[in-house]
């Protein structure tokens, strides 16, 4: 599985949480992304299994978004992957924001997600930017009205016990066709850090014990899950499972790589870019499906770790041992790289 981050139109957000470096940053000019868009489409009839590509990070951001959609809808080797999540920031201050859900319909795209972190204060600072949380509800009321499928995804932090009824307020009003329970990841990004002091914990997770049924989530589940993600469970990894070096070079089959406003093309999800493989516009394609051919797969983010650079196990437990044990990551990878990050080691991702 081969997926391309197509990094259209920028965020407005910036989330703590982050791991695909949002943020307010440039747009790819309309002229580009309609072309990067065809080369992708040719690219992609050179590469094996299954293609496709996301329009990241907030794309209703861009001014010329219906016939970047029409034509990202129109590929034959590739597939464009509708994510849907909005921040709402973008789509809410749209004079024609009808008319970019109706473009989206058209096109096949349905369903839409809008992420809360919590209670308006803390869903703000959060995301770091004011009147988001209102932006947000605003988008899943506008989107709904407006014959979308809308999702909800709680992302949880340490003041979810304190804002849990208001966020059982807000699936009142939104009514929500789905609604997810996500836990953040941990990944090698320079950012990561700024999330830590928000990090739930299992104890936190004990607390919503009811509000998880009100949420329409399975909480048994999710406690086992959540268990399994833990500090104490990475430590409890390392001791009996694989080792880090056995486990950081298993063979993976999903490779990511990103596209920038500026039409160069790299390896590695976004924000965590590796190497660049030149500008899709002009870059020979027959020659660059080889080159992607020959990558590993890069999913884990284990894969940005050189092995010979990582430490040894008992250094990296004595380093777990130092953290919080229940703090929960959104699987236990995420735990690993959390203690790895302690340590400061290095990765290949360029800076
Ligand atoms: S909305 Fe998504 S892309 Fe934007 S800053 Fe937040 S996590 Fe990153």
């Amino acid at each position: 599985m081969i997926n391309v981050d197509f990094l259209l139109a920028s965020c407005n957000t910036r989330c703590k949480h982050c791991y695909v470096n949002g943020g307010p940053g440039p747009m790819m000019p309309v002229g580009d992304a309609l072309a990067c868009i065809e080369r992708l489409d040719a690219l992609a009839a050179h590469l094996p299994g299954d293609v496709s590509f996301t329009l990241d990070h907030e794309p209703v951001n861009h001014p010329c978004l219906g016939q970047i959609l029409r034509m990202a809808a129109q590929t034959r080797h590739i597939e464009n992957y509708h994510h849907g999540m909005t921040t709402g920031v973008g789509l809410m201050a749209r004079p024609d924001k009808a008319a970019v859900v109706q473009a989206y319909l058209e096109c096949g795209y349905e369903t839409f997600g809008v992420t809360l972190h919590g209670g308006p204060a803390h869903h703000n600072e959060i995301v770091r930017r004011r009147n988001a949380y209102e932006a947000a509800i605003a988008a899943g009321k506008f989107l709904k009205a407006h014959g979308a499928k809308l999702d909800v995804s709680l992302m949880l932090n340490r003041f979810f016990p304190a804002d849990a009824d208001m966020l059982t307020a807000a699936m009142e009003d939104l009514q929500p066709d789905y609604i997810y329970f996500a836990i953040p990841i941990f990944t090698p990004h320079r950012n990561m850090l700024d999330f830590e002091p928000y990090r739930a914990s299992m104890e936190t997770l004990r607390q919503l014990r009811g509000y998880l049924l009100e949420w329409r989530q399975d909480e048994a589940a999710i406690l086992k899950k959540a268990e399994q993600s833990t500090i104490s469970a990475a430590i409890a990894h390392l001791r009996c499972g694989p080792g880090l070096r056995e486990r950081f070079s298993q063979a993976q089959d999903e490779l990511y790589l990103t596209l920038h406003p500026d039409c160069k093309l790299y390896v590695g999800n976004s924000g965590a870019e590796s190497r660049c493989l030149g500008d899709l516009r002009s870059i020979d394609l027959k020659a660059a499906a080889e080159q992607i051919r020959s990558l590993p797969g890069n999913r884990d983010y284990g894969a940005y770790y050189d092995a010979g650079r990582l430490p040894e196990d008992g250094a990296l437990i004595e380093t777990l041992e130092k953290l919080p044990p229940g703090q929960i990551y959104g699987d236990l990878p995420s735990a690993i790289y959390r203690g790895l990050a302690e340590m400061g080691v290095p990765t290949n991702i360029i800076r």
